[in-house]
């Protein structure tokens, strides 16, 4: 067992019986990081930047990483530093196979019998985010998507980007609460009172890829954390 295990206990039912509305991210939250459909997005982001600066996929994959690791995601960096159209950076960097994922039937039921309204909330696009909602086939399930071009491209954790997305929806965030796969994400949920999950990768061994991304023994901000959704949003139901 490891330390995240031993340390969040499985969900307590009355403690989300005041939730009205669920915030989910969508990349390795809505389907299981193994799933890897981010390592596709990934090798177009390299290839964009490659051939957006005429550099080897090395050097354009280390302008990749630095941009993300600064700005929050690679475009961005891109935006900032290379006046790029952000359109076509979307549609470049999600012309994926989504076939590789399948539809999650037990989830989707799962999130269908939550009480009250359902959100994807994520930093990539609202195609990006239909397209692999529909191919799990729990697009149906959300009442709405809020993407970067809805966050004017400033990406979470920012604040001012969770402050949009309240705002436009009139989220108590005390009634709420937010699902993530990424630590630092749930800090600004987390002050603003909603409960926070993070989504960890099955296997406890997997090598995240950026280290940087993990979560840390400060994680206190965490309320719960889970490798199951479906069995985790259960719990909190019937
Ligand atoms: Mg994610």
């Amino acid at each position: 067992m490891t330390q995240a295990q031993a340390t969040h206990p499985l969900p307590n039912k009355a403690d989300f019986a005041h939730v009205t509305d669920w915030v989910f991210d969508l990349d390795n939250t809505l389907y299981p990081h193994h799933v890897d459909l981010f390592a596709q997005i990934d090798v177009n982001m390299t290839g964009y930047v490659s051939a957006l600066l005429a550099l080897s996929r090395e050097e354009a994959r280390a302008i990749q990483k630095r941009y993300y690791q600064e700005h929050g995601t690679t475009l961005k960096g891109l935006m900032i530093h290379h006046g790029i159209d952000p359109a076509d950076f979307l549609e470049k960097a999600h012309a994926i196979d989504y076939g590789v994922l399948a539809p999650d039937l037990d989830l989707g039921e799962a999130i269908k019998a939550l009480p009250g309204r359902k959100f994807i909330f994520t930093n990539g696009s609202v195609r990006h985010a239909e397209m692999t909602a529909r191919a799990l086939g729990i697009l149906d399930h959300f009442d709405d998507i809020f993407d970067i071009v809805a966050a004017e491209y400033v990406p979470k954790p920012a604040g001012s980007t969770y402050d949009k997305f309240m705002a436009l929806h009139r989220v108590d965030t005390t009634h709420a609460v937010m699902f993530e796969d990424l630590p630092r994400n749930l800090l600004v949920p987390k002050a603003l009172g909603m409960k926070t999950v993070l989504l960890m990768p099955r296997d406890a061994h997997h090598e995240f890829t950026d280290a940087w991304e993990k979560r840390t023994d400060e994680d206190v901000h965490i309320d719960y954390t889970t490798s199951d959704l479906t069995g985790f949003l259960s719990r909190l139901v019937g």
